[in-house]
């Protein structure tokens, strides 16, 4: 995924929209699993502020995964915002730089392709949930408690409420 900045170069101050469509694969993303949609857009602006091209956008996608509590497949959405900057340089001099606070690139063309892929994988739910008010599975049967309630009664009562239930059912 290449920027070409030929034409903005000349317009300092200057901004340019762009947008892409790609996939996982094209990504060099892992997705053997179909975690991941087959559809991912990316929309671009990129400002010319002198020989620092500041390319900031949005990564469109859909994540297909599982609730980690009631373990139902969900699909995410994600829009993931982005920003970094770009340095134009010489060939020669892009090994010499060891910082990483900047990205360089040579010519009229910004590869963004590794931003991009940065950016999903670091965009993806470690514990997803369906809902914030999933209540999960019953850890003693499996019932789904969004569905349907069990008789198991995980919930654990208070100890000092414990004591008073028995003074009450002793009565
Ligand atoms: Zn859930
Ligand atoms: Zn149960």
């Amino acid at each position: 995924m290449k920027i070409n900045i030929g034409q903005l170069r000349k317009d300092i101050g200057g901004t340019q929209s762009f947008s892409f469509k790609t996939s996982a694969e094209d990504l060099g993303v892992d997705n053997q699993q179909g975690l991941w949609s087959d559809i991912i857009t990316v929309e671009i602006q990129v400002t010319n502020k002198g020989n620092i091209y500041q390319i900031t956008g949005t990564v469109n996608t859909a994540i297909n995964q599982c609730c980690s509590r009631c373990l139902e497949p969900m699909v995410h959405v994600l829009n993931i915002p982005f920003s970094e900057d770009y340095k134009e340089t010489e060939l020669e001099e892009i090994d010499n730089f060891s910082s990483r606070e900047i990205n360089y690139f040579t010519g009229d063309e910004i590869d963004i392709t590794d931003l991009i892929r940065e950016n999903i994988l670091l965009a993806e739910p470690l514990k997803p949930v369906c809902s914030e008010n999933c209540r999960g599975l019953c850890p003693e049967c499996g019932t789904n408690l969004n569905i349907d309630t069990c008789g198991c009664n995980p919930i654990k009562t208070d100890p000092r409420l414990a004591v008073l239930e028995k003074l009450l059912s002793k009565d």
